[in-house]
């Protein structure tokens, strides 16, 4: 460790000591703040130096301490709305989606029964009916969204409030028609929800989270919980690049997320700057754009933009500095971002969320053409909704290439981690579990799917701290415990370097800081 000149008048205001440096270097077992900043990281000894009686300490019992979590995927909002709604997340039969919907109608009176999280797997043929929901929710409209946030899934009173006429299954776009008659929620219970959610972030040791989408429409809710003190998570919030739009529209649209940021003023605690454009769906609804069709099907999947259309959309945002991160799941909409990428500027750090069919042959692009892999290990997790509607889909050997980030990596390109919460719990530990095993929770299946993809523990967390700072333009700022960096700190259960990955899933958190505040104590 290094002390300045100076050390003597600089005394921690906060010290985390007895642990274990992440990544492991010499002696380190301490990190001392000050402020807002690391002010250094060293041997228990070393940070007692810069302690006063004022000075707050945690002891990490033996545990490690990492840079904060940077979850690069998240869809915040919606995700911190739904911790008051209907949950099915997990729930694997039709048997337990039925009772969970009946227990929450019964116990919730509001005028709509309102949920998310089913698995496709939990359905014969990989699709729930219009007929299950009416028997379960006769009295009300109901809308339930799939843990992909993909399909919505209306019984017939919320489809004859709408007022319009389907099978009750929704897929992408077609989502809208229903939920834009749901009751909207008030700006005091979106922040209420907000506050939740950034709980729920702290007990997950995350410092910072980035918002993939609709992030001009949450801009003024952030910027109020920063007024009134009470931001306990940084935000990086994606603005909507959309399809369709003619030149003028599309020039005004830009013209007005200009003067949106202008007048924002970055601060370390909300950032904007990048933008957020679907190429495609998923594969579990085959609406994931695919080369060659779905199996079994003539089915190519749905394309969102034209040929050119995204190509030129991402060169108009490139040329006035702004990022972009293309959601693309199939190949051939992972083919469109990469291809639309080709020619743009290099330092704007380019990305592409998901990458979970992609052809063989994209893979070394990402590193050529500097374009970021955005990818969400539990996306991968060989669960029944993995092998019995995903992989069906697509063939086992397009298969074979299922989230390939250690090809990725290891072919030289940056890589950030994260949840894509609701989609899946934001759980740090449950994420890197997937990410070096390829297994489920419970070892399944025994030596991991694909296990030629599993990666390092230290290249996963790498992925979810670095990573993820890199893919923000923030690397010099966050993701690294040193000197002068921001004090976003989480402090472990459990020593990393002795943990068996077996167990990974099961560690907590002890302690997280954000900005040398202490956040979350467990
Ligand atoms: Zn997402």
């Amino acid at each position: 460790m290094a002390f300045t000149q100076n050390a003597a008048v600089q005394i921690a205001s906060l010290a985390v000591v007895n642990g274990l440096v992440w990544p492991p270097r010499k002696r380190a077992t301490s990190v001392a703040v000050m402020g807002d900043r690391i002010l250094a990281a060293g041997s228990d000894a070393d940070v007692r130096l810069l302690c006063n009686r004022h000075t707050r300490v945690i002891d990490a019992r033996r545990g490690t301490i990492l840079p904060a979590f940077n979850d690069a995927h998240v869809h915040f909002l919606m995700a911190s709305r739904s911790l008051a709604e209907l949950d099915l997340y997990g729930a694997e039969t039709q048997i337990e989606v039925e009772r969970r919907i009946a227990v929450y109608a019964a116990g919730h009176t509001g005028p709509w029964v309102v949920g998310r999280g089913w698995f496709y797997s939990a359905f014969p043929g990989g699709m729930p009916t219009v007929e299950l929901l009416d028997r379960l929710v006769p009295d009300r409209p109901a809308y339930i969204e799939s843990f992909d946030a993909h399909t919505g899934w209306a019984n017939t009173p919320a489809l004859l409030t709408a007022g319009v006429a389907s099978s009750g299954v929704l897929k992408e776009a077609a989502m809208l028609s229903v939920t834009r008659h749901i009751p909207a929620r008030a700006r005091a219970e979106d922040l209420e929800a907000l506050r939740a959610g950034m709980r729920v972030a702290a007990e997950h040791g995350i410092g910072s989270v980035q918002e993939a989408g609709e992030g001009q429409d949450q801009l003024e809710l952030w910027k109020a919980l920063h007024e009134t003190d009470e931001l306990t998570l940084r935000v990086r919030l994606a603005f909507d690049l959309v399809p369709g739009l003619d030149a003028e529209a599309s020039k005004g649209r830009l013209d007005l997320y200009d003067e949106m940021v202008r007048a924002h003023k970055t601060n370390p605690g909300i950032a904007t700057g990048i933008l957020k454009a679907f190429a495609d769906g998923v594969v579990e609804s085959r609406t994931a754009a695919m080369l060659e069709p779905y199996e079994g099907t003539s089915e190519l999947g749905s394309p969102l933009w034209g040929r050119d259309e995204l190509a030129h959309a991402v060169h108009a945002a490139d040329a006035r500095g702004w990022q972009v991160q293309v959601h693309a799941i199939g190949d051939a909409a992972i083919r469109q971002a990469l291809d639309a990428f080709a020619s743009t500027t290099r330092e704007r750090r380019h990305r592409i969320e998901h990458i979970e069919a992609p052809s063989p042959l994209d893979l070394p692009r990402f590193a050529d053409l500097g374009v970021i892999a955005s990818m969400q290990p539990q996306h991968a997790e060989p669960n029944r909704n993995l092998f019995e509607i995903w992989l069906p889909n697509l063939g086992s050997e397009r298969a074979a290439c299922g989230w390939p980030w250690r090809s990725i990596l290891h072919s030289g390109a940056h890589v950030a981690f994260g949840t894509d919460w609701p989609v899946v719990p934001l759980d740090p530990a449950a994420s890197l579990h997937v990410a070096v095993t390829r297994q489920t929770r419970a070892g399944e299946p025994a030596g991991g799917w694909l296990p030629d993809q599993r990666i390092k523990l230290s290249e996963a967390l790498a992925a979810w701290t670095r990573g993820g700072a890199y893919a923000e333009h923030a690397e010099d700022q966050k993701g690294t415990l040193a000197e002068g960096m921001l004090a976003d700190i989480a402090v472990l259960d459990r020593d990393l370097v002795t943990t068996p990955m077996s167990e990974l899933a099961e560690m907590k958190v002890k302690a997280t800081v954000v900005g040398g505040r202490v956040v979350y104590e467990g």
